[in-house]
């Protein structure tokens, strides 16, 4: 008689599948992009910029100085003149031309943006490079109908533009900022962040390479000092910025009393709400995207987890069990879910907004990972035992880490969610449309999502409210910042 095999278990696994970075061609050292040429800065300055995962030197790039804004400003206003008097149709093929060149240069611009920054590779290559295009494309379509996006209204360009990013999405934040401000017939100064200076450099090789008149845009990398300067320059006549309230704060007193216009998109303590009618497991998917999409490094993140008391339990340990199975570690591997964070300064500011969760009383649970030996890292956490004026509850954490809250009514949890200083997004689960759109109605955040959480798309208007900023990006609103009307 045959004896049955014995069934062995099996313990699954991944083997590593690393994206190969052999193709990509970084210049050594990258100097400041004005005129359409990459040029030595005038400062002197130069700062390498580093791989957070390894925390190896990938270039050296410049930092530019006031002299360098300056020479910015008035190649800018040079070009803008005849960049505005072109057809719009002309200027639409040139932002085309763009967006098709940053697809053909996708998988080179998605390993750049992981090897700068640390974020997984799936998510730079599925999400940030592929929706930096779609904003080129869907404003090369708006630029000779910006009339229709601003309600027939006359209309002109500012002139030239300041625009200043984050280092969270760096090629996205750029096409965010870039794309509408040509469309609508500006020249553009952008400095990259800090620490991802590097897809803005090669977008820089794509206006090259895609023949934009010299001059519509100038990159100008630099750091806290150079944003100072840009933002303070003789000249300009707008200003964009995406970062933290305290520099937006810092850039609208620079700015009172001159004509500049400006926008501003910042910070966020966004409220995630589960409704007990919500499809569980379905919401805890949404929970993980919410949180630890980027590592946390996301300014709408669905940081503060509102969950209706008779669910919680359920959804505490979903959540928990769920969180178990997120794979930290070489944001180059196709499998990783979590990345590294971004430099040691924002670890520093992790750990010490975790110390204060545990130090107020809250209950902290951080997965237990294998954290690679050199590079920046923090664990997927789920702090409990919450209490509304908790720090964790109150401030940006801007990492891997959920603060779960409860509540028992519709009424509560609208008004926990808008007991903030901020305003940027919110998340609603529930299995009723009615109830979700009731709630939306209420809550004060720029974009609400359903059913979903930081799902983007080129023709949704996104923005803040109170301390989040003011002004909207993408969609036809994006338009409205970037022309003046009479
Ligand atoms: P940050 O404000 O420190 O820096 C943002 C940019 O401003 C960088 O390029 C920096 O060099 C520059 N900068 C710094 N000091 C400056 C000054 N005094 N004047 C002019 N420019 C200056 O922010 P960060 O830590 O790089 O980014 C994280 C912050 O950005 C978070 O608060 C996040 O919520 C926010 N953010 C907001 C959005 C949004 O759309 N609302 C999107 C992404 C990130
Ligand atoms: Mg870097």
């Amino acid at each position: 008689m045959a004896v049955a095999p014995e069934r062995t278990r099996l313990t699954w696994d991944y083997s590593p599948a690393p994206e190969s970075a052999d193709h990509v061609r970084l210049r050594d050292a990258y100097g400041v992009f004005v005129g359409g040429e990459f040029a030595d800065p005038r400062s002197g300055k130069s700062a390498p910029t580093v791989n957070p995962a390894t925390e190896a030197k990938i270039a050296k790039v410049a930092i530019a100085g006031e002299e360098d804004v300056a020479h910015a400003v008035k190649v800018a206003r040079e070009a803008q003149r005849k960049w505005a008097a072109l057809p719009a149709l002309e200027r639409g093929k040139y932002l085309f031309r763009i967006a098709r060149l940053m697809q053909e240069r996708a998988r080179e611009l998605a390993i750049v943006e992981t090897m700068d920054g640390g974020k997984p590779i799936r998510e730079s290559r599925d999400i940030d490079i592929p929706l930096a295009a779609a904003h080129f494309f869907h404003y090369a379509g708006w630029a000779d109908k910006i009339g229709y996006g601003i309600a027939g209204r006359e209309h002109r360009p500012h002139g030239v533009v300041a625009q200043i990013v984050p280092w969270n999405f760096p090629l996205l934040m750029a096409a965010w900022k870039l794309a509408p401000a040509l469309a609508c017939g500006n020249a553009a100064i952008l400095k990259p962040a800090d620490t991802t200076p590097l897809t803005a450099l090669l977008l820089a090789e794509i206006c090259q390479e895609a023949e934009l008149p010299p001059g519509v845009v100038s990159i100008l990398p630099g750091n806290g000092a150079t944003g100072a300067a840009l933002v303070r320059a003789e000249g300009i006549d707008k200003v964009a910025f995406t970062g933290s309230t305290a520099v937006g704060k810092d850039i609208q007193a620079a700015l009172a009393g001159r004509d500049v216009g400006l926008t501003l998109e910042l910070g966020g303590k966004s409220a995630n709400i589960i409704f007990e009618d919500a499809s569980i497991d379905q919401a805890v998917e949404g929970i993980v995207q919410g949180i630890f999409f980027n590592q946390g490094h996301v300014c709408c993140a669905g940081s503060r987890l509102l969950v209706q008391e008779s669910v919680a339990e359920q959804v505490e340990a979903k959540l928990w069990e769920r969180m178990q199975k997120l794979r930290l570690g070489d944001p180059l591997d196709k499998n990783t879910d979590v990345g590294a964070v971004n430099s040691g300064e924002q670890l520093t500011r992790i750990e010490t907004l975790v110390a204060a969760g545990e130090d107020e009383g809250a209950t902290r649970r951080t997965v237990a990972c294998d954290i690679p030996e050199r590079g920046h890292w923090f664990a997927p956490t789920l702090f409990t035992d919450v209490s509304p004026v908790h720090r964790i509850a109150v401030e940006e954490i801007f990492g891997p880490v959920v603060s779960m809250l409860t509540f028992r009514t519709q009424a509560e949890a609208i008004e926990k969610a808008n007991n903030s200083k901020y305003g940027l997004a919110a998340g609603i689960w529930t299995d009723k449309g009615g109830k979700a759109f009731e709630v939306a109605a209420q809550l004060q955040a720029g974009v609400v999502w359903q059913n979903t959480y930081n799902h983007f798309d080129p023709t949704a208007a996104f923005g803040g409210y109170k301390e989040s900023g003011f002004g909207r990006e993408g969609g036809a609103a994006g338009l409205r910042p970037y022309v003046r009307v009479s």
